[in-house]
Order: structure tokens, then C-alpha cells, then sequence
């Protein structure tokens, strides 16, 4: 399949066309909604082994590992969404205060409009399709833009797009340039996903048009490990979270601070852990990634200098190969503790305790830089809790990588310089929506209380109304005398 780039003089157009579409009100019935994703759904089936044979072709993705993190995961996406999608589009009937009766109050979700969903090269089905997901489920109209860095599937995901053959539903190709023009448009919602430095390109285009944005990024999400982990475990489930995708995972552990006590009992299970999924020669294991492109390779190849390899080490430019690599002796200041990694690399760091390792955490969450996600190793509960009161992430696994980002029913989604906003299931289609605020009247009856002249009496009335206590509001209060704090 070839790619081809969009010519810039078709993107305003399309964005326009998108407009019109959602304008003639055809996106809004369940209907629609529900058409459009059992047709991309089916679509994706369909294509599987193109989609494969794609992120092959880019990025020498394992084809089981693409499938269940990449078709797998859309599909089961669509079918929760699918099977929500009548109820979450429900107005939800809320309470009234009584001194505003007689009426009733809903919350309506509505469309927002034409959205634009803006891809990175990661896990370029996933994050392409499951934001158009929400859009799409929402009722809106989408503008899809894949990346350009992983042109086999780009070109797949816009054949894909192209062949829903609706208006409402559109796709855009390219790079700088493109990417650079669709955002001049105006939409109602974006959900960009990538790195913060383009965030901030793609929040200043919004706020010419005060649209609203969904940002999902990176950044150093660290696992910390316990002397009362199970660390045979730790090592198994920390390898398989950092090393899915050659560690290209926004949320792969970046880094991990474990207990001194611990920490070469952990390195070396880490070293088993590795030969046990790739055997004892990654190169030849069919089912390690590789490396996106050269720069990525380059930019990687120089991480290795810090610290001392432990285990692995081995790259060849020619293939974008580099081993399973677990780092040792790693200082704070080391240059692969200033960047976000996004490859197959591991600074394993020693802590003292794990308060100084929360401490590690906060000081670079200080600093703006919030993790996206946070790991904490531990068979002691409390210690866990400590983990996650003590510092902050987007989101959170206990004893265990990745997994909280599988369950629809959790929100995904970045804090400070991790992201803003939040999608997946039911808060996907909450992001893609206005809540809008509706209070419908009773035309039976018609205090006048609000009404001028302003009496004495009605001063009185008025003022004791609405500053009385709400029976609801009572009874919450007295309920939360006796929850725990
Ligand atoms: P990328 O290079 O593919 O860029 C992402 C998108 O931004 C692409 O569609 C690209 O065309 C566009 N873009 C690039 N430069 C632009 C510019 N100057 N103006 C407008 N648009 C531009 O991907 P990336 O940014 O390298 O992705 C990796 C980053 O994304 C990492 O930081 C990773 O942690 C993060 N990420 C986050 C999530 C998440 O869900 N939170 C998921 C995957 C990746």
C-alpha cells in the first residue's frame, strides 16, 4: 500500500466537508454511531494480516504482540463502547433543590463537533482508532491523522478510514507540514498523542479557536521496587512491561528504584527474565521490536553510555537492533535519567528506603515533569498505599506494568507534563461530549418569589429558601460523618 501524502490545498476542504456533514445532524442517532463502529470493527478484521504485515514492515512488530496490543485491544475497545453506548447516551436525571422546584434538571450529553484525532507511531492503530472511538461513539465528526514515521500502517489506517466512504469520517496523511495546516482549521475538540514539545505547538493552535484539547503524552514512569516485593515476580512483570515494543510503550517503566537490600537479587532475575522471553540471543528471537527509524536508533545508542551494562548492551545500526538492555550504577544525573528513554533500555538505581525513593519521584514531579504512570512493587499493603499517596502519576499498577491501561472501565490519561484529559470507555465518550445543562420549568405552577417588585416578604422567603439546607445535602453530610476518612 502506498503512502501518500495529503496536498495541503485538500485539508481545509476535507475539515469543511467533515463540517457539513455533521451539520446535516446525520452523526448524532444511535444509529450512525453505531453503523460506523461495527463497520470500522469489522474493517479491522477483516485487514488484519495487512495490519500486521504493516507494523511488521515499520517497525518489525511481533505479529501476536501487535495483535493483542494494537487490533485486539481496538476491537475489544469498540465492543465495550458498542455495548455501553445506549446507556451512556442517556440524559441523567439529577436532583433539584427544592427551593428551585417546580422543575426537573438533566445533564444531556451532546457531540461537540468536528473532532481531530492526531496519531504518533507507538501503537498506531490503538491510538489512532480508539480516540475515533470515542468520537465517533459521541456522535461527532473526526479528522484522523496518522504518523508519518510509521508510514506502512499510516497509509493502512487511512485505506481503512477511506473505506467507511463517510463524509463524517476523514483522514489527513502526512508530517510537519500537513499536521501544521490541519491545525490552522478550526475543530471543537483535538486529542493529540505524542510528545510534550509538540503538545505545545498543537495547544497554541487551539487556543486561536479556544478549542478544547486532549493531550496524552509521555514521559519517565518509574517502578519502584521493595525488599518485600516478590522479586522474582517484579523482574518478570517489570522485563515484559519494559520490553513489549522494545520499550516504546508511553507507559513502559522507564527507570526502577529498588531497595539496596534487594537490588542484585533484582538485577539478576531481571537478567532471567529476559533470557526466558527472548532466549539467550534476542537478535534472533522473532519476537522482539525494533527500533523506529535511525534517529531513534542514534539517540538510544547514546543512552547506553550511562552507567554499567548488566545485561544485554548489543545494537546493530543495520536493523535497529538493540538488545534487551538493563543498566547498573546509574547516576541522577546521567543523561538517561534526563529524557524519557522509549526504547530497550533499563536503569536499574539503588534507594535507601522507599521514601527516598518517593522523594526521587516527587522532586522530578516538582519540576513539572508528573509520571504518566507509576509502579510499585511491594507484598505489604501499606507500603503500596504509601507509594501511591506519596506521589503522583496519571495512573497506577500495583505489583504489576501496563495492565491499567487494558480496563475500559479506568480513565487513561496524563497529569503536568504528562497530558491532560482523559479517554477509554465511558470517559472517552465524556471527553468527546459537552455536558450540557438542561432545567425544564413546570408551566403549572409559577412562584413569583424571583419576580420584581422585590417585597419585603419575598426578600424574606427568598433569602431563607435559598440558603436552607437541602434535605439531600443533610443527609450526605450525616453520611459522611461516619465514612472514613
Ligand atoms: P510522532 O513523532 O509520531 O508525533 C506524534 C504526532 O505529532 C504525529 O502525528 C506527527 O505528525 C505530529 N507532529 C510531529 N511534529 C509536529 C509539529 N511540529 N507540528 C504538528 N504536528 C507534529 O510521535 P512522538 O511524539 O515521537 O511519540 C512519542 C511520544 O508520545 C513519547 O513521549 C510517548 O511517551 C508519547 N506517547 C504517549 C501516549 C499516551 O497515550 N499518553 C501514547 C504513545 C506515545
Amino acid at each position: 500500500m502506498d503512502y501518500t501524502v495529503t496536498p495541503l490545498s485538500e485539508i481545509a476542504p476535507k475539515v469543511a466537508s467533515a463540517r457539513v456533514a455533521f451539520a446535516t445532524g446525520g452523526t448524532r442517532p444511535l444509529a450512525w454511531r453505531k453503523a460506523t463502529l461495527e463497520r470500522m470493527r469489522g474493517l479491522l478484521e477483516a485487514r488484519e494480516e495487512r495490519l500486521l504485515d504493516a507494523l511488521a514492515a515499520d517497525f518489525g512488530k511481533p505479529r501476536f504482540e501487535a495483535w493483542f496490543t494494537e487490533i485486539g485491544f481496538t476491537v475489544g475497545d469498540i465492543n465495550h463502547t458498542l455495548a455501553h453506548l445506549p446507556g451512556w447516551m442517556q440524559p441523567e436525571k439529577v436532583a433539584t433543590p427544592v427551593s428551585f422546584k417546580p422543575g426537573v434538571s438533566y445533564i444531556v450529553p451532546e457531540p461537540v463537533g468536528v473532532t481531530c484525532v492526531i496519531a504518533p507511531w507507538n501503537y498506531p492503530v490503538q491510538l489512532l482508532l480508539a480516540p475515533m472511538t470515542a468520537a465517533i461513539a459521541a456522535g461527532n465528526a473526526v479528522v484522523a491523522k496518522p504518523s508519518e514515521l510509521a508510514p506502512h500502517i499510516a497509509a493502512e489506517l487511512v485505506s481503512l478510514i477511506e473505506a467507511l466512504n463517510d463524509p463524517a469520517v476523514v483522514a489527513v496523511q502526512g508530517g510537519v507540514a500537513e499536521t501544521t495546516e490541519l491545525l490552522a482549521q478550526r475543530f471543537d475538540h483535538i486529542l493529540y498523542t505524542g510528545n510534550s514539545r509538540v503538545a505545545r505547538i498543537v495547544m497554541r493552535a487551539a487556543a486561536e479557536h479556544l478549542t478544547p484539547v486532549t493531550l496524552e503524552l509521555g514521559g519517565k514512569s518509574p517502578a519502584i521496587v521493595s525488599r518485600n516485593a516478590n522479586i522474582d515476580l517484579a523482574a518478570r512483570r517489570i522485563a515484559w512491561g519494559k520490553f513489549v515494543n522494545a520499550g516504546q510503550t508511553c507507559i513502559a517503566p522507564d527507570y526502577v528504584l529498588v531497595e539496596q537490600p534487594v537490588h542484585d537479587q533484582l538485577v539478576a532475575a531481571l537478567g532471567k527474565q529476559i533470557s526466558e522471553f527472548y532466549g539467550a540471543d534476542p537478535q534472533t528471537s522473532p519476537d522482539f521490536t525494533r527500533i523506529v527509524n535511525a534517529p531513534h536508533f542514534h539517540r538510544l545508542e547514546k543512552l547506553l553510555d550511562s552507567g554499567t551494562v548488566a545485561h544485554g548492551g548489543v545494537t546493530d545500526a543495520d536493523t535497529r537492533y538493540i538488545s534487551p538492555t538493563v543498566l547498573t550504577g546509574v547516576q541522577p544525573t546521567d543523561p538517561v535519567m534526563g529524557e524519557e528513554i522509549f526504547g530497550p533500555i533499563l536503569p536499574v538505581l539503588a534507594v535507601g528506603s522507599i521514601d527516598e525513593a518517593i522523594a526521587f519521584v516527587n522532586e522530578r514531579s516538582a519540576a513539572g515533569d508528573k509520571p504518566l504512570a507509576l509502579y510499585s512493587f511491594s507484598d505489604d499493603d501499606t507500603e503500596n498505599d504509601r507509594v501511591l499517596g506519596g506521589a503522583t502519576s496519571g495512573g497506577a499498577c500495583v505489583n504489576g506494568t501496563l495492565f491499567h491501561i487494558s480496563n475500559p472501565n479506568l480513565p487513561f490519561g496524563g497529569t503536568g507534563e504528562s497530558g491532560m484529559g482523559a479517554y477509554h470507555g465511558k470517559f472517552g465518550f465524556d471527553t468527546f461530549s459537552h455536558q450540557r445543562a438542561v432545567h425544564t420549568r413546570s408551566t403549572r405552577l409559577d412562584p413569583s418569589m424571583l419576580y420584581p417588585p422585590y417585597t419585603a416578604k419575598k426578600q424574606k422567603l427568598v433569602r431563607r429558601g435559598m440558603t436552607m439546607t437541602d434535605p439531600r445535602d443533610a443527609l450526605s453530610t450525616l453520611r459522611n460523618k461516619f465514612r472514613r476518612s
